[in-house]
Protein backbone atom coordinates (compact mmCIF):
# COMPACT_ATOMS: atom_id res chain seq x y z
CA UNK A 1 0.00 0.00 0.00
CA UNK A 2 1.29 3.56 -0.75
CA UNK A 3 2.34 5.83 1.47
CA UNK A 4 1.21 9.50 1.99
CA UNK A 5 2.25 11.90 4.49
CA UNK A 6 0.56 14.30 5.36
CA UNK A 7 3.17 17.23 7.01
CA UNK A 8 1.61 20.17 8.99
CA UNK A 9 4.08 22.83 11.08
CA UNK A 10 2.80 24.63 13.77
CA UNK A 11 3.41 27.12 16.19
CA UNK A 12 0.97 27.88 19.07
CA UNK A 13 -1.93 26.20 17.62
CA UNK A 14 -3.24 24.39 20.44
CA UNK A 15 -7.03 25.59 19.43
CA UNK A 16 -6.44 24.21 16.03
CA UNK A 17 -5.12 20.93 16.65
CA UNK A 18 -7.52 18.70 17.40
CA UNK A 19 -9.88 20.16 14.82
CA UNK A 20 -7.41 19.36 12.08
CA UNK A 21 -7.08 15.92 12.90
CA UNK A 22 -11.22 15.37 12.58
CA UNK A 23 -11.30 17.07 9.28
CA UNK A 24 -8.32 15.45 8.14
CA UNK A 25 -10.05 11.61 9.21
CA UNK A 26 -12.95 12.57 7.32
CA UNK A 27 -11.12 12.91 4.01
CA UNK A 28 -8.61 10.25 4.74
CA UNK A 29 -10.99 7.35 5.70
CA UNK A 30 -12.51 7.46 2.18
CA UNK A 31 -9.63 6.54 0.88
CA UNK A 32 -8.49 2.76 2.20
CA UNK A 33 -6.33 2.45 -0.61
CA UNK A 34 -3.80 4.33 1.05
CA UNK A 35 -1.78 4.62 3.98
CA UNK A 36 -2.03 8.08 5.79
CA UNK A 37 0.44 9.54 8.40
CA UNK A 38 -0.13 13.15 9.98
CA UNK A 39 3.37 14.51 10.78
CA UNK A 40 2.54 17.61 13.35
CA UNK A 41 5.98 19.72 13.55
CA UNK A 42 6.16 21.20 16.58
CA UNK A 43 7.88 24.37 16.00
CA UNK A 44 8.89 25.09 19.62
CA UNK A 45 5.33 26.16 20.92
CA UNK A 46 4.75 28.14 24.09
CA UNK A 47 1.23 26.72 24.60
CA UNK A 48 0.05 23.18 24.95
CA UNK A 49 0.33 22.16 21.12
CA UNK A 50 2.84 19.79 22.86
CA UNK A 51 0.72 17.69 24.91
CA UNK A 52 -2.17 17.72 22.70
CA UNK A 53 0.00 16.41 19.98
CA UNK A 54 1.22 13.82 22.76
CA UNK A 55 -2.61 12.62 23.32
CA UNK A 56 -3.61 13.06 20.21
CA UNK A 57 -0.59 10.48 19.63
CA UNK A 58 -1.53 7.98 22.48
CA UNK A 59 -4.98 7.72 20.87
CA UNK A 60 -4.06 7.37 17.14
CA UNK A 61 -1.10 5.90 16.11
CA UNK A 62 -1.03 7.26 12.91
CA UNK A 63 -0.95 11.01 14.19
CA UNK A 64 3.08 11.74 14.78
CA UNK A 65 4.98 14.57 16.12
CA UNK A 66 8.43 16.28 16.36
CA UNK A 67 8.90 18.79 18.54
CA UNK A 68 11.81 21.43 17.93
CA UNK A 69 13.74 22.44 21.15
CA UNK A 70 12.97 25.91 20.04
CA UNK A 71 11.00 28.29 17.41
CA UNK A 72 12.95 27.84 14.20
CA UNK A 73 10.48 28.82 11.82
CA UNK A 74 8.18 27.33 9.05
CA UNK A 75 10.99 26.55 6.42
CA UNK A 76 12.50 24.07 9.15
CA UNK A 77 9.46 22.45 10.36
CA UNK A 78 8.42 21.72 6.91
CA UNK A 79 12.14 20.28 5.95
CA UNK A 80 12.24 18.53 9.13
CA UNK A 81 8.40 16.68 8.38
CA UNK A 82 9.50 16.03 4.90
CA UNK A 83 13.34 14.55 6.77
CA UNK A 84 11.68 12.68 9.33
CA UNK A 85 9.53 9.91 7.82
CA UNK A 86 9.26 7.71 4.92
CA UNK A 87 6.41 8.22 2.24
CA UNK A 88 5.70 7.63 -2.00
CA UNK A 89 4.13 11.46 -1.73
CA UNK A 90 3.89 14.15 0.80
CA UNK A 91 1.60 16.77 1.74
CA UNK A 92 2.33 19.96 3.16
CA UNK A 93 -0.21 22.13 4.70
CA UNK A 94 -0.70 24.19 7.35
CA UNK A 95 -2.61 23.56 11.00
CA UNK A 96 -5.00 26.16 11.23
CA UNK A 97 -7.26 25.26 8.70
CA UNK A 98 -6.59 28.06 6.10
CA UNK A 99 -5.54 24.83 3.72
CA UNK A 100 -8.82 23.19 2.71
CA UNK A 101 -7.97 19.15 3.72
CA UNK A 102 -10.72 19.10 1.17
CA UNK A 103 -8.79 19.28 -1.52
CA UNK A 104 -6.77 16.11 -0.63
CA UNK A 105 -8.45 13.71 -2.88
CA UNK A 106 -7.87 16.21 -5.58
CA UNK A 107 -4.03 16.26 -5.40
CA UNK A 108 -3.97 12.57 -4.96
CA UNK A 109 -5.36 12.18 -8.28
CA UNK A 110 -3.46 14.25 -9.46
CA UNK A 111 -0.33 12.55 -8.35
CA UNK A 112 -1.64 9.18 -9.31
CA UNK A 113 -2.02 10.63 -12.76
CA UNK A 114 1.91 11.08 -12.92
CA UNK A 115 2.22 14.46 -11.68
CA UNK A 116 5.35 14.77 -8.68
CA UNK A 117 4.06 18.56 -7.89
CA UNK A 118 0.60 19.19 -7.10
CA UNK A 119 0.08 22.80 -6.13
CA UNK A 120 -3.41 24.46 -4.52
CA UNK A 121 -3.40 27.86 -5.26
CA UNK A 122 -5.29 30.24 -3.55
CA UNK A 123 -6.95 33.55 -4.49
CA UNK A 124 -6.82 36.99 -2.43
CA UNK A 125 -11.13 37.04 -1.79
CA UNK A 126 -11.55 38.60 1.50
CA UNK A 127 -8.31 39.93 2.09
CA UNK A 128 -7.56 43.90 2.45
CA UNK A 129 -7.07 45.45 -1.03
CA UNK A 130 -4.16 47.36 0.54
CA UNK A 131 -2.40 43.91 1.25
CA UNK A 132 -3.64 41.56 -2.03
CA UNK A 133 -1.98 45.70 -4.12
CA UNK A 134 1.10 44.62 -2.03
CA UNK A 135 1.52 41.15 -3.06
CA UNK A 136 0.36 41.65 -6.73
CA UNK A 137 3.02 44.68 -7.05
CA UNK A 138 5.70 42.35 -5.50
CA UNK A 139 5.16 39.42 -7.67
CA UNK A 140 5.06 41.65 -10.42
CA UNK A 141 8.44 43.13 -9.55
CA UNK A 142 9.99 39.96 -8.54
CA UNK A 143 9.41 38.09 -11.52
CA UNK A 144 11.06 41.06 -13.41
CA UNK A 145 14.07 40.73 -11.46
CA UNK A 146 14.49 36.45 -10.91
CA UNK A 147 15.28 33.75 -12.86
CA UNK A 148 13.16 31.39 -11.47
CA UNK A 149 8.88 32.22 -11.70
CA UNK A 150 7.14 32.65 -8.36
CA UNK A 151 3.29 32.84 -8.35
CA UNK A 152 1.26 34.63 -6.25
CA UNK A 153 -1.36 32.57 -4.22
CA UNK A 154 0.88 29.47 -4.68
CA UNK A 155 2.08 28.52 -1.71
CA UNK A 156 3.27 25.89 0.92
CA UNK A 157 0.05 24.08 0.76
CA UNK A 158 0.66 21.55 -2.11
CA UNK A 159 1.78 17.64 -2.92
CA UNK A 160 5.15 16.49 -3.33
CA UNK A 161 6.02 13.27 -5.19
CA UNK A 162 8.95 11.08 -3.12
CA UNK A 163 11.46 11.97 -6.08
CA UNK A 164 10.27 16.02 -5.93
CA UNK A 165 10.79 16.23 -2.04
CA UNK A 166 13.89 14.25 -2.18
CA UNK A 167 15.20 17.02 -4.69
CA UNK A 168 14.04 19.51 -2.61
CA UNK A 169 15.77 18.17 0.33
CA UNK A 170 19.28 17.83 -1.67
CA UNK A 171 18.81 21.91 -2.13
CA UNK A 172 20.72 22.12 1.65
CA UNK A 173 20.81 25.75 1.94
CA UNK A 174 20.05 27.72 5.44
CA UNK A 175 18.23 30.50 4.15
CA UNK A 176 15.69 28.65 2.32
CA UNK A 177 12.78 30.25 0.37
CA UNK A 178 10.77 27.23 -0.69
CA UNK A 179 8.24 29.42 -3.19
CA UNK A 180 11.35 29.69 -5.09
CA UNK A 181 12.68 26.07 -4.46
CA UNK A 182 10.23 24.80 -5.50
CA UNK A 183 10.04 26.11 -8.61
CA UNK A 184 14.02 25.74 -8.96
CA UNK A 185 13.54 22.11 -9.03
CA UNK A 186 10.99 21.67 -11.91
CA UNK A 187 9.00 18.33 -12.51
CA UNK A 188 5.34 17.93 -14.02
CA UNK A 189 3.47 20.34 -12.37
CA UNK A 190 -0.63 20.56 -11.66
CA UNK A 191 -2.20 23.58 -10.19
CA UNK A 192 -5.47 23.38 -8.49
CA UNK A 193 -7.25 27.12 -7.71
CA UNK A 194 -9.64 27.35 -4.11
CA UNK A 195 -10.89 29.56 -2.29
CA UNK A 196 -9.19 31.68 0.45
CA UNK A 197 -9.80 30.61 3.91
CA UNK A 198 -10.04 33.31 6.61
CA UNK A 199 -8.57 31.95 9.78
CA UNK A 200 -10.86 31.22 12.11
CA UNK A 201 -8.38 30.83 15.48
CA UNK A 202 -5.31 31.84 16.46
CA UNK A 203 -3.48 34.60 14.87
CA UNK A 204 -1.13 34.66 12.26
CA UNK A 205 2.06 34.53 13.07
CA UNK A 206 3.37 37.09 10.42
CA UNK A 207 4.08 40.80 11.43
CA UNK A 208 4.41 43.16 8.69
CA UNK A 209 8.18 43.31 9.60
CA UNK A 210 8.47 39.86 8.53
CA UNK A 211 6.44 39.62 5.35
CA UNK A 212 8.81 42.89 4.27
CA UNK A 213 11.65 40.44 5.10
CA UNK A 214 10.03 37.81 3.32
CA UNK A 215 10.00 39.94 0.68
CA UNK A 216 13.88 40.94 0.40
CA UNK A 217 14.66 37.07 1.02
CA UNK A 218 12.62 36.29 -1.92
CA UNK A 219 14.67 38.80 -4.38
CA UNK A 220 17.89 38.09 -2.74
CA UNK A 221 17.72 34.32 -2.40
CA UNK A 222 17.33 33.31 -6.05
CA UNK A 223 19.99 35.57 -7.99
CA UNK A 224 23.05 38.37 -7.84
CA UNK A 225 20.76 40.92 -10.15
CA UNK A 226 20.56 43.56 -7.29
CA UNK A 227 24.60 43.63 -7.28
CA UNK A 228 24.30 44.19 -11.07
CA UNK A 229 21.74 47.06 -10.91
CA UNK A 230 24.26 48.87 -8.43
CA UNK A 231 27.10 48.12 -10.93
CA UNK A 232 24.75 49.86 -13.70
CA UNK A 233 23.64 52.47 -11.00
CA UNK A 234 27.14 53.50 -10.47
CA UNK A 235 28.28 53.71 -13.95
CA UNK A 236 25.11 55.97 -14.79
CA UNK A 237 26.34 58.49 -11.94
CA UNK A 238 29.64 58.06 -13.00
CA UNK A 239 28.85 59.11 -16.52
CA UNK A 240 26.90 61.95 -15.46
CA UNK A 241 29.39 63.14 -13.13
CA UNK A 242 31.69 63.59 -16.16
CA UNK A 243 29.54 64.88 -18.17
CA UNK A 244 29.14 67.73 -15.50
CA UNK A 245 32.57 68.02 -14.47
CA UNK A 246 33.34 68.63 -18.62
CA UNK A 247 30.37 71.39 -18.80
CA UNK A 248 31.64 72.63 -15.42
CA UNK A 249 35.03 73.10 -16.78
CA UNK A 250 33.84 74.45 -20.45
CA UNK A 251 31.63 77.24 -18.25
CA UNK A 252 35.03 78.19 -16.32
CA UNK A 253 37.24 78.23 -19.59
CA UNK A 254 34.96 80.75 -21.59
CA UNK A 255 33.22 82.37 -18.72
CA UNK A 256 35.80 82.67 -15.89
CA UNK A 257 34.49 81.48 -12.05
CA UNK A 258 31.19 81.33 -11.43
CA UNK A 259 30.08 82.08 -7.32
CA UNK A 260 30.28 78.93 -5.65
CA UNK A 261 26.90 76.90 -5.93
CA UNK A 262 25.37 75.22 -3.56
CA UNK A 263 22.88 73.30 -5.02
CA UNK A 264 25.11 71.77 -7.17
CA UNK A 265 27.25 70.28 -4.47
CA UNK A 266 24.70 69.39 -2.32
CA UNK A 267 22.52 67.87 -4.76
CA UNK A 268 25.98 65.65 -6.01
CA UNK A 269 27.10 64.74 -2.19
CA UNK A 270 23.27 63.50 -1.57
CA UNK A 271 23.46 61.65 -4.93
CA UNK A 272 26.54 59.83 -4.72
CA UNK A 273 26.36 59.27 -0.99
CA UNK A 274 22.74 57.54 -0.87
CA UNK A 275 23.69 55.15 -4.20
CA UNK A 276 26.76 54.40 -2.27
CA UNK A 277 24.96 53.30 0.86
CA UNK A 278 22.35 51.89 -0.99
CA UNK A 279 25.00 49.26 -3.11
CA UNK A 280 27.13 49.11 0.15
CA UNK A 281 23.85 47.58 2.22
CA UNK A 282 23.06 45.23 -0.76
CA UNK A 283 26.44 44.06 -0.93
CA UNK A 284 26.54 43.54 2.53
CA UNK A 285 22.83 41.31 2.45
CA UNK A 286 24.69 39.22 0.15
CA UNK A 287 28.01 38.90 2.46
CA UNK A 288 25.59 37.87 5.32
CA UNK A 289 24.06 35.15 3.62
CA UNK A 290 27.80 33.72 2.61
CA UNK A 291 28.42 33.99 6.04
CA UNK A 292 25.55 32.64 7.56
CA UNK A 293 25.65 29.45 4.85
CA UNK A 294 29.51 29.07 5.68
CA UNK A 295 28.43 28.14 9.51
CA UNK A 296 26.65 24.89 8.10
CA UNK A 297 24.42 25.21 11.30
CA UNK A 298 21.58 22.18 11.33
CA UNK A 299 18.05 23.89 9.94
CA UNK A 300 16.66 22.76 13.39
CA UNK A 301 17.09 20.82 16.65
CA UNK A 302 14.87 18.23 17.43
CA UNK A 303 13.68 17.86 21.44
CA UNK A 304 11.66 15.06 21.15
CA UNK A 305 9.33 12.91 18.39
CA UNK A 306 7.20 9.76 17.87
CA UNK A 307 8.98 8.73 14.49
CA UNK A 308 12.45 7.34 14.43
CA UNK A 309 15.66 9.46 13.28
CA UNK A 310 16.26 11.34 9.87
CA UNK A 311 14.98 8.80 7.15
CA UNK A 312 16.21 10.69 4.04
CA UNK A 313 19.71 12.92 3.54
N1 LIG B 1 4.21 28.32 11.76
C1 LIG B 1 5.33 27.62 12.22
N2 LIG B 1 6.39 28.33 12.71
C2 LIG B 1 6.40 29.69 12.78
C3 LIG B 1 5.26 30.38 12.29
C4 LIG B 1 4.19 29.68 11.78
O1 LIG B 1 5.37 26.39 12.19
O2 LIG B 1 7.38 30.26 13.25
C5 LIG B 1 3.05 27.56 11.24
C6 LIG B 1 1.69 27.98 11.81
O3 LIG B 1 1.39 27.30 13.01
C7 LIG B 1 0.74 27.59 10.68
C8 LIG B 1 1.59 27.81 9.43
O4 LIG B 1 2.96 27.82 9.86
O5 LIG B 1 0.38 26.22 10.75
C9 LIG B 1 1.24 29.12 8.76
O6 LIG B 1 1.36 30.19 9.66
P1 LIG B 1 0.36 31.41 9.71
O7 LIG B 1 -1.05 30.92 9.70
O8 LIG B 1 0.78 32.27 10.86
O9 LIG B 1 0.71 32.14 8.34
P2 LIG B 1 -0.33 32.82 7.31
O10 LIG B 1 -1.42 31.82 7.04
O11 LIG B 1 -0.82 34.03 7.99
O12 LIG B 1 0.53 33.08 6.11
MG1 LIG C 1 -2.53 30.86 8.36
Amino acid sequence: MKKIAIIIPVYNEQENITRVVHVLDDVTQKNSSLSFQYIFVNDGSSDHTKETLEQLHAQKKYVHFINFSRNFGKEAALLAGLKHCEYDAAILMDGDLQHPPSLIPELITAWEEGYDQVVAKRDRQGEHFIKSLFAKSYYYLINRITSVEMKDGEGDFRLLSKRASEALLSLNEHQRFSKGLYEWIGFPKKTICYRNVIREDGETKWSFKQLINYGVDGILSFNTKPLRICFYLGLATFLLSLFYIGYTFFQIVSGGIDVPGYFTTISAVLLLGSIQLFSLGIIGEYIGRIYNETKKRPHYIVDNASLEGEQHD
